[in-house]
């Protein structure tokens, strides 16, 4: 809606805690349109290829059909927070596994 008052946010972390990556404001823009903080989640390019297949084409389809109809829909938000909702849980589960962590 306005784009004064996100000025003062320039990055967008992963909605997996333990991750540290993000996206800047001006490449959310890009994909995403405007930056509505209150629901803004992210989530970076290594975690989204760990999220269930059918959610990414059901989101993928969502995205299609905004782009058709030129606004973005209510429902595509929805769907986007369930997969953020998701990967958050995963990470939980992840956590009953320690696995050694390997810095990259
Ligand atoms: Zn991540």
């Amino acid at each position: 809606m306005s784009d004064a008052t996100s000025s003062s946010i320039d990055r967008v972390p992963c909605t997996v805690p333990s991750c540290g990556r993000g996206i800047g404001a001006a490449a959310w823009r890009r994909r995403f349109g405007d930056l509505d903080l209150e629901t803004a989640e992210y989530v970076c390019q290594q975690h989204w290829s760990q999220t269930p297949s059918a959610m990414r084409k059901v989101y993928a389809r969502a995205r299609r059909r905004d782009r058709r109809l030129g606004m973005h829909m209510e429902s595509t938000g929805r769907i986007w927070r369930r997969i953020m909702t998701e990967m958050r849980s995963q990470a939980r589960t992840a956590h009953e596994h320690p696995q050694r962590e390997t810095t990259t």
